[in-house]
């Protein structure tokens, strides 16, 4: 019998592991993951999870009975040390060997944590990646102290954390080492939108603020910045980027560059070996370009591709890239990639609440659109760039005119 070996029970992993199995494959597979818990939606820890409350919040990606009915086994709680490729197998941190005959790589990334001057000493500081770290904020946020809360990095989980933890009550700071919030992914319209949300909010945001270390007492800690501002925390979270978990790849000898490589088939160098989603680094055929992208559309998709692949079908990955963003009452959606576009069309709808798009365009071809509270121009904008048709944008910013395709 042969055995499928999946690295990683997350988006891309358990995603990958059903696909498997519709798409025909009769053999053994296992996946495993050190995260002990049954595998779960990662966006909600930021959103929903953080505010739910305690102990009444489960999201599963599949029930257990699920894993057991596909014929998927699970190896939770416990590490993959080492791929040895000569002798196809993987093994444990407990010493166990597990043979392969396919193996797939779905290790995603970690967080960054910045060795920061005081770090070890400093007092309830966490970063958002898993449920634990989530469960660590809300337990340390009920204690007598606790909040004062200081969000390192204003990108989207530094937000989205900032939101939510604002919704509980928390008094909050988000230090941004750019000019901007959000200046790694999005336009500067974008991010003095979200600056703008988060002050209504009361959450002081304050650009420009490099941190350069920790000084912590009995009750609290004080993060200093380089500028010689000193803020005053009870909980401190980090959100400043990740490191994709490349290293079992890199170790065994397979190609890697700003993530694994991998074909359009989601293949690495080595014919047996497969990767997906977060960790992966690949070419868009859309977009002509080679990508790393952090988002569950990525992860899922690039899963089934291999999935495919692994039974001997013809897939290639060539999805449109989206994503999505929860803060307060704002709905974020973002398809495709604007990054090369020379022209920028905003379109406001009439009406209070906030609700827009900004379409981006390199000459007459459109990149991607950023909707909010839009999901109307989020789907309209899908169609049109997966079609490729030309836009009217004089009709596109004018809002009188409504937005439908036949319009445009
Ligand atoms: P991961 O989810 O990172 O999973 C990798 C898994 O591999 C982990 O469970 C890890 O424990 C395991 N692993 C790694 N190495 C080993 C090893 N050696 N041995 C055993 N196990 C190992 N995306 C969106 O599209 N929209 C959102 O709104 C959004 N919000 C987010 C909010 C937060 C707080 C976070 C953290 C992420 C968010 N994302 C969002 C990103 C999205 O969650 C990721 O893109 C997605 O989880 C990637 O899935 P993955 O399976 O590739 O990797």
């Amino acid at each position: 019998e042969h055995v499928c070996l999946i690295v990683g029970a997350s988006h891309a992993g358990v995603g990958c592991a059903f696909e498997l199995r519709r798409q025909g494959w009769t053999g053994g597979i296992v996946l495993i993951d050190r995260d002990p818990q049954l595998p779960y939606h990662r966006p909600p820890l930021s959103k929903t999870y953080l505010t739910s409350e305690e102990g009444s919040y489960h999201n599963p990606l599949r029930a257990v009975d699920n894993y057991e009915r596909e014929g998927i086994e699970l190896r939770l709680g416990v590490s993959v040390a080492s791929i040895d490729r000569d002798r196809s197998l993987i093994v444990l941190d407990n010493g166990e060997e597990l043979a392969y005959d396919k193996l797939v790589l779905a290790t995603g990334a970690r967080p960054l944590i910045p060795p920061f001057p005081g770090l070890e000493s400093a007092r309830h500081v966490f970063s958002l990646r898993t449920a634990a770290d989530v469960a660590g904020i809300r337990a340390a946020l009920s204690e007598d102290h606790g909040k004062r809360v200081v969000v390192i990095g204003g990108g989207y989980i530094g937000l989205e954390t900032a939101a939510s933890l604002r919704k509980l009550g928390a008094e909050v700071t988000v230090l941004e080492r750019e000019e901007r919030v959000l200046a790694r992914v999005t336009t500067p319209g974008m991010s003095a939108f979200f600056e703008q949300l988060h002050a209504d909010h009361g959450v002081k945001i304050l650009t420009g603020k490099t941190v350069s270390g920790f000084q912590t007492n009995a009750t609290h800690t004080i993060v200093r910045c380089a500028d010689g501002d000193e803020l005053v925390a009870d909980v401190i979270v980090i959100g400043v980027g990740i490191r994709v978990n490349v290293e079992l790849a890199q170790r065994a000898g397979l190609e890697v560059s700003n993530g694994i490589c991998v074909n359009g088939s989601a293949r690495t160098s080595d014919e047996n070996i497969y990767a997906i989603g977060d960790c992966t680094y690949h070419h868009n055929p859309r977009y002509d370009r080679f990508v790393r992208l952090e988002s569950v559309q990525n992860a899922v998709d690039q899963g089934k591709v291999a999935a495919a692949a692994l039974v001997g079908k013809v897939a290639i990955y060539d999805a449109i890239p989206w994503f999505w963003s929860d803060q307060y009452d704002v709905k974020l959606q973002i398809v495709g990639l604007s990054e090369g576009h020379d022209r920028a069309v905003v379109r406001k709808e009439v009406g209070e609440a906030p609700k827009f798009s900004i379409w981006y365009f390199a000459g007459d071809t459109l990149l991607a659109v950023d909707a909010v509270n839009n999901a109307k121009a989020y789907v309209i904008g899908t169609k049109f760039i997966q079609s490729g048709a030309l836009i009217d944008r004089d009709k596109l910013a004018d809002p009188t005119v409504p937005l439908r395709p036949a319009n445009l």
